[in-house]
């Protein structure tokens, strides 16, 4: 354990979680976590080697049997009373978060920590609702499903929703009878191990739940290699996603992959113009711009295009920079040093190929006290649709401008990159929203509003974006395996072979 200094007191746990204990790596190896605003090390976290995930997966293996025999009520209650615990730490919660991740107090506060109890609450409450199916078959015949737990599940998360993600991966799990082994990202394993403890305070089983900070080139890519783990469950790029699929080939691992995006967000030239903008901004610069779903291409209308980017530069430009910490800033820093310096570096890629920067591409000016931090500002870039900046992901606030003049171009824009997870669009015609919404590819849309997200919709890409969804009952359907049982309820039903 150790303390941070800020202005609320918070728990810092350090130790890996595995078989309902706080430990050491087995090799004693430690990592550093670094708070944004400033490059400072907040703590030394324990890091995990390949020993370390079999310690876990065999702590989860062992402790399966007894999880998934439990009933799926007793399951429940227990991620009831984690969401309660959450709720009620929540200011806590959400400083650890933000010391860590630099997101916006303002923004854990409101969103993160929430949304997390709510997640949690909502398995917790799904756990014993989730039934099996009566199947209508052949006469003298009763067919009908059960829905059983896969077994050890590996879960790898990536740095930018580390809180939430907790129970996005383990809520379904947990709730369907499986037994977890979670990777958070090395850059943020602060909020996940604080999960730990208030999974430990609420008496989830020992073994049940594992939390194992590391690196993704050993821990991740030995978690999904492991022949002991039934299905990996995986959010973060599209290179490492392609690197999963290989790697869980040896066992047939079932896999939900959560991958990278490029989302478009088109603004037709009857939209509510106030509403378009506001949503546009918050769609991109809401975390930094550090969200799979960012609204990160703006696809205007020309009629409206000038009009939408003076009131949309203007906004930008006003969003108030500054430590996480403090609950007036509305964006923090980006969540490291490597990811600042990736995201700069797309700025002068915009420029080499004729990109125009309308606002931002720099550090804040004029702004010592952030100096030492990896502050972006909110960045506005107008480039070709074929541009590098206009088809890959920069994942920061970072977005790229193009103009359409007819909708079958502006579904052309919308369509032209290998991402599909989530897609915007704003007009006040239904026929033509209902339309894109058919028309765009992607796993979500969303009409006037944008980066709408609950844990009963289903949430999920296609194309490079990944596949399988999580949220709602699509999570339980992935978290369980399907089983189809047949039985002879007509005595006089003929033999096999009539003789
Ligand atoms: P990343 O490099 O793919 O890392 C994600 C996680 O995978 C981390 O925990 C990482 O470990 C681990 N990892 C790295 N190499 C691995 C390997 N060979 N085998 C197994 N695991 C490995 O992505 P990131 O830079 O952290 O996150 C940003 C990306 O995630 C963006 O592309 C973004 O779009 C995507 N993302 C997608 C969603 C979604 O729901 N679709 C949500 C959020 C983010 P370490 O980093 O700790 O070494
Ligand atoms: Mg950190």
């Amino acid at each position: 354990m150790a303390t941070a200094s800020t202005a609320s007191p918070v728990r810092i746990q350090t130790d890996l979680f595995i078989n309902g204990e706080f430990v050491k790596a087995e090799n004693g190896a430690t990592a550093p976590t670094y708070n944004p605003h400033d490059n400072s090390v907040i703590a030394e976290v324990a890091s995990a080697s390949t020993a370390d995930v079999d310690r876990a997966v065999r702590a989860a293996t062992e402790a399966f049997p007894k999880w998934s025999a439990l009933s799926a009520a007793d399951r429940g209650r227990m991620l009831l009373k984690l969401a309660d615990l959450i709720e009620s730490r929540a200011e806590e919660i959400a400083t650890l978060e933000s010391l860590d991740t630099g997101h916006p107090m303002r923004d854990t506060m409101r969103l993160d920590v929430p949304r997390t109890a709510m997640t949690f609450r909502y398995f917790g409450g799904m756990a014993d609702k989730f039934e099996g199916t009566v199947i209508p078959v052949d006469q003298g015949f009763l067919n009908y499903t059960l829905r059983q737990p896969v077994g050890v599940v590996g879960q790898i998360v990536p740095w930018n929703f580390p809180l939430m993600f907790t129970s996005w991966k383990m809520g379904p799990a947990l709730a369907a009878g499986n037994t977890v082994v979670l990777k958070p990202a090395a850059l943020t394993p602060l909020s996940s191990l604080r999960i730990a403890e208030l999974m430990q305070e609420v008496g989830i089983p020992k073994g049940v739940v594992n939390i194992i900070p590391g690196a993704g080139s050993a821990v991740g890519q030995h978690m999904a290699e492991h022949q002991d783990i039934a299905k990996i469950s995986f959010t973060g790029s599209t290179d490492v996603g392609r690197r999963i699929v290989k790697a869980s080939a040896s066992n047939l691992k079932r896999l939900g992959l959560e991958l990278g995006g490029k989302g478009a967000n088109i603004v037709f030239a009857d939209a509510h113009l106030p509403a378009a903008v506001n949503g546009s901004a918050f769609a991109i610069f809401h975390n930094q711009g550090q969200a799979c779903i960012a609204g990160s291409r703006l696809i205007l209308h020309e009629s409206i295009a000038d009009a939408f980017l003076d009131q949309f530069v203007a906004l930008a430009k006003s969003i108030r920079i500054g430590n996480p910490l403090d609950i007036a800033t509305e964006m923090g820093p980006l969540t490291s040093m490597g990811h600042r310096d990736k995201v700069l570096g797309y700025c002068d890629i915009a420029k080499e190929q004729g990109g125009q920067i309308l606002t931002g591409g720099r550090a804040p000016q004029n702004r010592p006290e952030l100096t030492g931090g990896y502050y972006v500002e909110p960045t506005v870039v107008e480039a070709k649709p074929g541009d590098r900046v206009s088809c890959e992901e920069v994942f920061g606030p970072f977005v790229v401008v193009s103009r359409f003049k007819t909708d079958e171009e502006a579904l052309q824009i919308a369509n032209s990159v290998e991402y599909g997870l989530g897609g915007g669009l704003w007009t006040t015609n239904l026929a033509k929203a209902h339309r894109f919404a058919a028309a765009i590819r992607s796993g979500m849309v969303w009409i006037n509003c944008y980066k709408r997200v609950n844990p009963a919709s289903p949430f999920g890409g296609v194309g490079s974006s990944g596949y399988g969804r999580e949220m709602g009952f699509e999570a339980m359907h992935q978290y369980t395996e399907v089983k189809s049982v047949w039985v002879n309820v007509d005595a006089n039903i003929p033999p096999f072979y009539p003789r």
